[in-house]
């Protein structure tokens, strides 16, 4: 892991840090409370020995945690020794909103952008804005300069709404061309990572790409995830966490959580994106055991 500053003076920008990887990193979500809000303080604290390579931080449907995703990332970034990159979705929203909060991230020295779609509203009704794909949004954060490094989505069992295979990957491909480098769906069969790699590959398309990995701590919530993102849910594995009890059960989930992050490293993975629910424990146990602290 490099902490390398950037041409400009400043922290590397996570496309450098991935580059020279492997990295691990991971996804925090504005917490709602301010019982929330000194939990994820505790584990922000707890995940420093661990030497993360970057944080990012979620960006509520449609907008709805804007500020406190702006906030978040502007503090992180600000006060640990780690880049903190903003998901952004651009679908309902109008180009001169995006442009705005762009450049008050430029402002505030934040230089990472998650550059997604985001879903149109629940109920079929139109989602207005100048947005459709997240392309769009990678073609606005270049535009305001090369100072930011964008990563976008990518989601190996394919993107909920995506029916044809080829085309979820044509469309993956030209979107990671665009962009410094990929963060996915949480997975649980390394083979749809790598069949994935394979296929962006045949397209002549090699923009690094992250494996973002579920503990699978709350099988009840993750099965509700992956019904929601198309991913698919193990049923065995959950099956042994629900059996285990205390430290018996994070020891199944650590050791699922390991295996599947060995494997991807070992077939190519430029690094490990954990999905931490602003949680250090099972975090703390999975760097321990890779040896990436
Ligand atoms: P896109 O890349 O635009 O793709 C969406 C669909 O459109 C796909 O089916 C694709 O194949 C298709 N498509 C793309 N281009 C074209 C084209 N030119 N013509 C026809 N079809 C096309 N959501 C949030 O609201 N907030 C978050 O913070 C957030 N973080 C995420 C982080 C990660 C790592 C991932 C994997 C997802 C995240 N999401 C988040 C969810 C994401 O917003 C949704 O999956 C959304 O439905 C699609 O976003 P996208 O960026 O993948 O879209």
């Amino acid at each position: 892991m490099s902490d390398a500053p950037a041409p400009d003076g400043s922290s590397a920008r996570i496309a450098d840090l991935i580059a020279d990887g492997p990295t691990l990193s991971v996804e925090f979500f504005p917490p709602k409370t301010d019982e929330g809000a000194e939990q994820l303080d505790r584990t922000v604290d707890e995940l420093d020995p661990v030497g993360l390579s970057f944080v990012s931080v979620t960006y509520g449907a449609g907008g709805s945690t804007r500020d406190r995703t702006r906030d978040l990332v502007v503090r992180l970034n600000a006060e640990r020794d780690y880049p903190a990159m903003a998901h952004l979705t651009c679908v309902g929203s109008t180009r001169a909103e995006l442009a705005a909060l762009l450049d008050d991230y430029d402002a505030n020295g934040v230089h990472d952008i998650l550059a997604l779609a985001g879903d149109p509203p629940v109920d079929g009704s139109p989602a207005g804005g100048d947005f459709t794909y997240a392309l769009e949004l990678v073609e606005l954060v270049r535009g305001r300069g090369s100072q930011f490094s964008v990563g976008v989505a990518a989601h190996p069992e394919l993107h909920p709404r995506s029916t044809d295979r080829a085309a979820d990957r044509d469309h993956l491909a030209e979107k990671l061309r665009a962009a410094d480098f990929g963060v996915t769906q949480f997975f649980f069969d390394p083979a749809d990572f790598t069949t994935m790699v394979d296929e962006l590959a045949e397209r002549g398309c090699t923009t690094p790409v992250l494996p973002g990995v579920m503990p699978l701590s709350n099988p009840a919530g993750v099965e509700r995830m992956a019904a929601m993102s198309g991913a698919t849910f193990p049923a065995d594995l959950a099956a042994r966490v629900e059996a285990a009890e205390g430290a018996d059960r994070d020891r199944v989930v650590v050791d699922a959580t390991v295996e599947l992050c060995r494997t991807l490293l070992d077939a190519g993975a430029p690094g490990i994106h954990l999905y931490c629910l602003n949680r250090s424990p099972i975090v703390l146990a999975v760097a321990e055991a890779l040896g990436l602290r």
